[in-house]
């Protein structure tokens, strides 16, 4: 507050840097490849929780310009088996300490997250999907069709909708983070604890020696690193190949899209797993449409003209009104997708190399957790409890966690 009162005197025109921008080191402790969420909250914990601080988060880009930028801020942990539901649950929480603990306002928006139901067995199977919430702690409760009318009069709750709403079941605490306060947020922390954050700065190449990582190569020259992390999303497959390390992973664009604002009509987010749709207004008043990912493999961070219309047609069946705004803005970003769509966390057969990724579409909300859990993995070279079941083994052993209905729309 008073640092807001003392700038507002000079126009905010003497505002310090929020991060420091140093050259490369020729070495460091930990190096970590990405500048989203998940790089830049394992590099803050590092240093944080285990007081390791000569650490470079390494970004081809500008910090935050991945996915973490790019998507619909959805918060919640409402997944279906229980190792998600208690990862993602830890993760919510931390969340809810997170602009305290940062001392940046994140702008988290606690408004329910409803996820629709247009069928008796949707009723069925989501009565045993809250119930089971439920037993793991999670604030999930069912709704009846006059109760979801009441809390969102603009859906079609008629009997005459395309799909008809049976009912739905909504998790309280779910809700919106401002994504871009997440990194930045971050990003702050760790550099005032000593992190370096290099922007521009591409890995084209990740050396090892003896089935060890050694270094990587870059753009702004090699850099000696003990453990690398590799933590860059839709690319986790073009990393993993420098290291001739196959990774159950598919790169495919996700997009999103944003109408012009208009007054506040929407309390939470509403999702209906049939249309493939969710739906939310944002803080400035745009309604915030999302959908499924493009089934094509690519690396066009662009979207589609058919997706889209796929997505504005599912979310016109669920509010019909929607029809008279006019479309603002689209965008895409590239998710990278495991077979079970569970994230990949922890060491992987290269000694010293660790992965977080597999987030596919649905990681913003596991940032704090995420970066907790590989901060402790990394720091120890032991997996986390939490991220046990996440490894890379699991696609030996068969031990999957398929939350494709948990995890496919709802990002
Ligand atoms: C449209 C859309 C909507 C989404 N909605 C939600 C949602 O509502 N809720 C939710 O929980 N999740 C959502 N997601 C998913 C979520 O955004 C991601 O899972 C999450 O942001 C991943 O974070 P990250 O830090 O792993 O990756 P990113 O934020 O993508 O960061 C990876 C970074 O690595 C960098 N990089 C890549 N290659 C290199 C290299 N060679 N050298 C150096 N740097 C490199 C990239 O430039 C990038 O900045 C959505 C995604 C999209 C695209």
């Amino acid at each position: 507050m008073l640092s807001l009162a003392k700038h507002a005197l000079s126009r905010h025109k003497n505002w310090p840097q929020q991060w420091r921008s140093p050259e490369p080191k020729s070495h460091y402790d930990v190096v970590i490849i990405g500048a989203g969420g998940h790089g830049l909250a394992t590099a803050y914990y590092l240093a944080k929780h285990h007081g390791i601080t000569n650490i470079a988060v390494l970004e081809k880009g500008w910090l935050g310009g991945g996915n973490t930028g790019r998507n619909t801020t959805v918060v919640r942990s409402n997944y279906f088996y229980p190792q998600s539901t208690r990862f993602f649950d830890h993760s919510l929480k931390l969340y809810e300490g997170l602009s305290r603990e940062l001392n940046y306002n994140l702008m988290l928006s606690q408004g329910g997250v409803t996820t629709l139901a247009h069928s008796r067995h949707d009723m069925e199977m989501f009565e045993r999907w809250s119930n089971g919430l439920q037993l793991e702690g999670v604030d999930a409760e069912m709704l009846t069709t006059e109760q979801i009318a009441l809390r969102c009069p603009l859906l079609d709750t008629s009997a005459q909708a395309r799909y008809p709403i049976w009912g739905g079941f909504i998790q309280h605490r779910g809700g919106v983070v401002r994504h871009d306060a997440v990194a930045w947020g971050y990003a702050r922390a760790a550099s005032a604890l000593g992190v370096d954050i290099l922007q521009n700065c591409e890995v084209t190449d990740i050396q090892q020696s003896a089935g060890r990582v050694q270094a990587v190569n870059t753009n702004r020259g090699v850099i000696r690193a003990d453990k690398v992390a590799l933590a860059v999303a839709g690319h986790s497959t073009v990393l993993a190949d420098m290291l001739g390390l196959a990774l159950p992973i598919t790169s495919q664009p996700l997009q999103a899209m944003v109408s012009e604002p208009v007054k506040p009509v929407l309390n939470g987010m509403y999702i209906s797993p049939i249309v493939h749709a969710y739906v939310s207004q944002s803080d400035r008043g745009e309604i915030l449409l999302g959908g499924g990912a493009d089934r094509y493999a690519s690396y066009g961070q662009r979207g589609n003209l058919p997706l889209m219309e796929e997505t504005i047609a599912a979310m016109l069946g669920l509010f019909p009104s929607f029809s008279r705004l006019k479309l603002m803005r689209q965008w895409a970003g590239i998710v990278d997708i495991s077979p079970d769509t569970s994230p990949i966390m922890g060491k992987t057969p290269i000694s010293g190399l660790y992965i977080s990724g597999g987030w596919g579409t649905g990681g913003f909300k596991a940032i704090p957790a995420g970066g907790e859990c590989m901060a402790y993995t990394i720091a120890h070279d032991r997996v986390h409890e939490l991220i046990e079941p996440f490894g890379l083994e699991r696609f030996v052993t068969g031990a999957l966690i398929d939350e494709g209905a948990a995890s496919g729309v709802a990002h």
